[in-house]
């Protein structure tokens, strides 16, 4: 099969012809349809992140359809149309396995970090972790809910039910799904940009955001909650400020860079500072249930496998509007 394949660290993916991979006894193998490209793919490529596998099938925003099935496999049948996320394997007995947060597990692995993800034409995924997806997200577009949309719906249900006024600091793929949740819900959002970022100030408009501005600009009206996703650390005491008395200021990415000092001040009156780290299987249920309701419509941009360097360059600097989706029929 064609894949492009992470070599080294801070290289371009090369293009391959690689063996399919066979399904193990608990995994099934898929044969991609889609595969979303993630910030975190930046990360792994441009050595933020350190540990993994090599060489790699980068991709962790995986649909397709199921085309083999290990011995072991309960729950799914071959033809079934599934969903592959970021969260690959849990081992089910460590502490944080064992009270719910299996997102935190001790030896979690990850798709498209330390196993094979979807920069590729087959994977295989331990099939306890794929989603059983209905007929209506066979379309590519629907490929980046599978992280932006997971990571976006964590971050976002990390926020106190009662808040209303929501910032979101960094506008992609995970805050563009977010905000049509959101508006659904009755909530009001305010949307931060690279400043003079006016291209997608629009776009949050059009999303349903009620101000869009640069993150040096103040919000017309103070925020409860603000999720940041932009990988920017200097945005932390910017969101502090911005953030009411009680405010939570929710930190979605995997990376930033550092923090600068900042004044209790800004912390103080029971302000708030979470991270949000990978996902659970039950956020996964918890998002798809939702949407049952609220008929989120993604914005992407398609491109070829082969063009994912191409794709990776685009939206690194910051050239994609939504999201970017490896299209492999
Ligand atoms: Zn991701
Ligand atoms: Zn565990």
């Amino acid at each position: 099969m064609n894949a492009m394949i992470l070599e080294a660290q801070k290289k371009p993916l090369v293009f391959k012809k690689v063996a399919i991979p066979e399904p193990a006894d608990d995994e099934v193998q898929i044969k991609i349809k889609a595969c979303g490209i993630c910030r975190t793919d930046l990360h792994v490529m441009d050595a933020d992140l350190t540990s993994p596998k090599l060489p790699l099938i980068m991709g962790h925003e995986i649909t397709g359809r199921v085309t083999k099935i290990g011995k072991a496999v309960s729950g799914l049948q071959v033809d079934d149309f599934v969903g592959v996320p970021w969260l690959g394997y849990t081992c089910g007995k460590c502490k944080f396995c064992k009270r719910g947060q299996e997102n935190l597990c001790d030896y979690a692995r990850f798709t498209g970090y330390t196993i094979n993800g979807g920069y590729a034409e087959y994977t295989v995924a331990n099939a306890r972790f794929c989603f059983k997806l209905d007929g209506k997200y066979d379309d590519p577009s629907s490929a980046p809910l599978m992280c932006a949309g997971l990571i976006g719906f964590r971050s976002y249900h990390m926020i106190s039910t009662s808040a209303k006024n929501i910032g979101l600091y960094g506008f992609g793929a995970a805050a563009h799904i977010i905000t049509q949740v959101a508006v659904a819900q009755g909530k009001k959002i305010f949307a931060f940009t690279r400043d003079g970022d006016t291209r997608s100030q629009e776009f949050a408009k059009k999303m349903g955001a009620a101000w869009a501005g640069g993150s040096g600009e103040n919000p017309p009206e103070k925020l409860d909650a603000a999720i940041i996703f932009a990988a920017a650390g200097e945005l932390v005491p910017k969101t502090l400020q911005d953030v009411d008395k009680g405010g939570e200021v929710i930190c979605g990415g995997i990376h930033m860079s550092g923090i600068p000092a900042f004044s209790y001040d800004l912390l103080w009156g029971e302000r708030m500072i979470k991270s949000v780290a990978n996902l659970t299987r039950q956020d996964g249920l918890d998002f798809f249930d939702i949407l049952k309701d609220v008929p989120v419509k993604t914005q992407t941009q398609f491109f070829k496998p082969e063009q994912a360097n191409e794709a990776l360059d685009m939206f690194r600097s910051g050239k994609i509007t939504g999201a970017a989706v490896l299209v492999m029929e």
